[in-house]
């Protein structure tokens, strides 16, 4: 089985649709394609405890960061009317460029 990969692109807003983070709103900060995972700023914080190991200066303690989500959890918040949105494609003279399905309005600037 294979899945299409995301059309979402670091630093897309994006929102969450699914899961605990459901509704919350973050910036795309990395795209791992051939997982079809992001990382969103602020979503699906992960704490890991890490153990003490002063030859390398790291003190223990619980370290917060953001977990991947399959792109499928998100949608993205489109930079022109500010909805929800599935990513459409446009042949715009000769470059490709992304479109919002519901104004229609290009994300990639
Ligand atoms: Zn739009």
């Amino acid at each position: 089985m294979s899945l299409s990969i995301s059309s979402l692109r670091k630093n897309d807003s994006v929102v969450v649709i699914t899961g605990k983070d459901r509704g919350k709103r973050g910036r795309v900060l990395k795209v791992i394609a051939d997982k079809n995972r992001l990382i969103v700023e602020g979503v699906n914080i992960i704490k890991r405890h890490t153990k003490p190991n002063p030859q390398r200066n790291i003190k223990g303690g619980i370290v917060e960061r953001e977990g991947a989500l399959h792109a499928s959890n998100v949608q993205l918040v489109c930079p022109e009317c500010g909805k929800m949105t599935r990513i459409g494609h446009r042949v715009d003279g000769d470059r490709k460029v992304r479109i919002c399905r519901k104004c229609e309005g290009v994300v990639d600037k």
